[in-house]
């Protein structure tokens, strides 16, 4: 049942993590803030560190104290916390676990409903879905619900073994995959924009659109994080998941109910329907990358290789790019650009749909390019539209230049834009699914992806690195567009 002010358990495992510190406290306290937690609401951490509730607690405080003035008695929120220190794999401690949340249940009033947040390192996923049911924590008057935390497996064999370990315990509908772009909310716009306008979703296909282009780019490079990086590369950490999924709402068929089964079936097909690419073929559709040095503003910047936990003749990719077909009806002949990596120029998420020329423009001017019809559509840092038409050049007589509309989400009411993890916890506490991913996306998704991986680890890439700290990447990469007649749009000026 969709409730707006759900009552819940929530326990996270993983609670003295990073993830929880910086993204799950603070979500559930604008939850609290903005009203959409009822007051029958607890939050059990679990770690292995012997932290009291009151330690808890202070962290929890820590976490929000940027939070100053919205009138929240930061103690009143933070008694809701308990802690209950145990080392996940010891099932005797699940027990003990089990008496708190039914003590809890009886103090708040939560009506025995729970979500097991995981928090924590991907290999206890599946030892603490068993535990949990195997010592009755998910046998309760209420729902249970499990969420998951990426990465969900490392590629198709290793997430269809995770997969079946978790279904022993729950079903698939009480499965919830974190993807946080999905939470994002320009992302959960673009099937507004496409289905709620006119002018937008008649051309949405190949008869007017000519690429889509889907850039997620970061400034930052590895820092600490070298070793776990070793073992993903960008591939695994942004395509099969973030890219994939916002392909799937590019491409999707428009679904006939706004419900999680009707539009997780449509991104379904769309995933379907991407052309497999042979390993032989690998090259000629995505290109790898690794950032070498760099200067950016007068800084020195140190190469991936020379990162800690990095092997210095390292063959992980920092960056990808790659051109996707579809093979359907709406989108047979357009190529869908993507590209993803670290140490880049500048720190953006953004999707550019270019319509193509029209068959005649009397209106060119011969002495500059043509400008096409751009949609753009910023994820993030800034959340907004921009729209490029073409206009009449002031004195030039008939000749057109390129004007463009904003709409900028994030200036109007920035404070006010929910945080990914706020969002999907609250659906996950309303039971919509819709906004995380399906086993069947999950699968597909690495299928795709493994074959890139294969080709990639059994060959060396001898020209790495091949990027410069702070460029936009590879030359390869610009030149995969060139090669079909098209070219990056680096559009992600701020929306002003
Ligand atoms: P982290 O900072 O390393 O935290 C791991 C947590 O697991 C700690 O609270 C640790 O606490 C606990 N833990 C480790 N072994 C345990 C055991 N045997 N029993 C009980 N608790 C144990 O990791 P994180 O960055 O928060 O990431 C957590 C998950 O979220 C990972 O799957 C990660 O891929 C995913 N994720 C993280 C981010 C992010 O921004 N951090 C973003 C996207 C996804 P003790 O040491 O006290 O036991």
């Amino acid at each position: 049942m969709k409730t707006n002010k759900p009552k819940s358990i929530i326990v996270i495992f993983g609670a003295t993590g990073d993830l929880a510190k910086r993204k799950l406290y603070p979500s559930i306290y604008r939850l609290y803030r903005s009203g959409k937690l009822s007051d029958n609401f607890a939050v059990v951490g679990v770690a292995r560190r012997p932290w009291t509730n009151a330690v808890l607690r202070d962290n929890v405080k820590e976490s929000i104290a940027s939070f100053k003035n919205d009138n929240i008695d930061h103690d009143a929120f933070s008694s809701h916390f308990h802690y209950h220190p145990f080392d996940v794999t010891n099932i005797e401690s699940y027990q003990e676990l089990h008496t708190l949340l039914n003590d809890l249940d009886g103090e708040y009033h939560t009506e025995g409903n729970r979500i097991f947040y995981l928090a924590m390192a991907p290999n206890f996923f599946g030892t603490i879905a068993e535990n949990l049911k195997s010592q009755g924590l998910t046998s309760t008057e209420g729902w249970s619900r499990l969420v998951i935390e990426k990465p969900f497996g490392h590629n198709y064999p290793s997430a269809k073994e995770l997969n079946e370990q978790i279904r022993q315990a729950f079903t698939e509908d009480q499965i919830y995959r974190i993807d946080h772009y999905l939470g994002k909310e320009m992302v959960q716009n673009i099937e507004v924009i496409r289905f709620a306008n006119a002018m937008f979703e008649p051309l949405w296909n190949n008869q007017y659109i000519s690429n889509i282009q889907i850039t997620s780019s970061e400034t930052l490079g590895v820092e600490d994080r070298g070793r776990y990086y070793e073992s993903s590369g960008a591939l695994r950490d942004m395509v099969q998941n973030h890219i994939l999924q916002m392909m799937a709402l590019l491409a999707m068929e428009p679904p006939i109910k706004l419900t999680p089964e009707e539009i997780r079936s449509e991104k379904v097909k769309v995933l379907r329907a991407l052309r497999p690419i042979e390993v032989e073929d690998v090259n000629n559709y995505f290109v790898r990358g690794q950032y070498g040095q760099g200067n950016v503003s007068g800084e020195e910047l140190s190469a991936y290789r020379e990162a800690n936990g990095v092997d210095p003749e390292s063959n992980t990719e920092t960056y990808v790019a790659g051109k996707l077909l579809i093979d359907n009806f709406r989108w047979k002949g357009v190529p869908f650009y993507i590209r993803t990596g670290k140490r880049m120029k500048q720190k953006s998420t953004e999707i550019v749909i270019q319509f193509k020329d029209l068959p005649m423009n009397l209106y060119y001017d011969k002495a500059s390019n043509v400008h096409p019809n751009l949609l753009v559509i910023h994820i993030q840092p800034d959340e907004g539209l921009r729209l490029y038409l073409n206009a009449k050049k002031g004195d030039h007589g008939t000749v057109s230049m390129p004007i463009a509309m904003n709409y900028n989400n994030s200036s109007k009411d920035k404070m006010n834009t929910p945080e990914a993890y706020e969002v999907l916890l609250h659906d996950c506490m309303r039971g919509d699914s819709t906004n995380f991913t399906h086993w069947d996306e999950v699968a597909l998704s690495w299928k795709f992806v493994d074959i890139i991986s294969q080709a990639w680890e059994n060959s060396k890439a001898n020209d790495f690195p091949n990027y410069e700290s702070g460029t936009m990447g590879p030359k390869a990469s610009d030149d995969m567009l060139k090669e079909d007649g098209y070219h990056w749009w680096n559009v992600s000026n701020r929306l002003d």
